[in-house]
């Protein structure tokens, strides 16, 4: 049951789009298709066969009826489904980027840079065999397809890591200022509302709900509540929320005046300074504070 081209382009696609809505804050858990299940169950069950397949040439090439290279063969094979269950595992999984470990991030790159770099070698040799006359066009057209399908979950693996290092970015930013404030207001770096003096995460789905009748656009919420990128860098960021705009931007304008109309605390975060890797952003809710305990329970958004 091994996938079309176009079936894993599907999938791809649908990984795109699990990353667009889990950065936009949507949470999925509801909505996900059974469809991310199934991807991980098939991968799963290629890496069993491929395994079965390494055992089976090994104890053919061990009694002499099947060459060595063939066995090599196999062995690539089963690093490669590996790498793709991996994938399946880390880049079509429904955790949320925020939350997306170093370790998991690096894996996931390097995964899809192997499947890649080997398909690589497949067109090339397929080249070669086409030019000797031994490969038909289509046998070629077919490795160059999967080729590009494995190139668009390479690229997507980097633009999902760059939002990750965006997200830190971001949380290093309110690190910063949170530590010398009056310094960041003075020159005008952040900027601060102190509203109610709280913020009531319920009042979130209205702010979504009139961001999105005006814009016409979601809300492009970048952290909503307690992150693991948070969590490292010893922030509470508890009941508060990151909206990636930019504070000086038209949408972000309107959502400060529309935090400042209900009332509800902000800091606001303008574009980099020299010397800072800032990205600018509004802050929804009380400036984070150090972490008092050394772990807090995940679920607390
Ligand atoms: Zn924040």
């Amino acid at each position: 049951m091994r996938k079309s081209p176009k079936r894993r382009l599907g999938a791809l696609f649908f990984g795109l789009l699990t990353g667009f809505l889990t950065l936009t804050g949507i949470t999925l858990a509801a909505s996900v298709p059974a469809d991310t299940s199934a991807y991980t169950a098939v991968a799963d069950s290629l890496v069993q066969r491929a395994a079965a397949d390494v055992d089976r040439v090994t104890a053919l090439v061990a009694s002499g009826v099947m060459a060595r290279a063939q066995l090599e063969q196999a062995q690539e094979r089963q690093a490669d489904a590996q790498d793709q269950a991996l994938l399946a595992r880390i880049l079509y999984a429904n955790t949320r980027i925020e939350d997306m470990s170093d370790e998991d991030a690096s894996s996931m790159i390097e995964a899809a840079k192997r499947r890649v770099d080997r398909q690589a070698g497949v067109v090339a040799q397929r080249q070669d065999l086409l030019v000797k006359g031994i490969l038909a066009k289509s046998d070629l057209t077919a490795a160059q397809e999967e080729l590009e399908s494995r190139k668009g979950v390479y690229e997507l693996a980097i633009q999902r890591v760059q939002l990750l290092n965006n997200l830190r970015h971001m949380a290093a930013a309110e690190e910063q200022y949170q530590r010398d404030a009056q310094a960041a207001l003075a020159r005008s770096v952040m900027i601060r509302f102190d509203g109610s003096g709280a913020f009531d995460p319920a009042d979130l789905n209205k702010i979504r709900a009139r961001y999105e009748k005006h814009f016409g656009a979601t809300l492009p919420i970048s952290a909503l509540g307690q992150t693991l990128v948070h969590q490292a860098m010893g922030l509470d960021h508890r009941n508060r929320v990151d909206v990636a705009l930019n504070p000086d931007s038209a949408e972000g304008v309107w959502l400060r005046s529309l935090l400042q109309h209900l009332n509800i605390p902000y800091l606001a975060f303008r574009a980099a300074v020299p010397g800072a890797a800032t990205a600018p952003h509004i802050h929804i809710g009380t400036g984070s504070s150090r972490l008092k305990i050394a772990a807090l329970p995940r679920d607390h958004a």
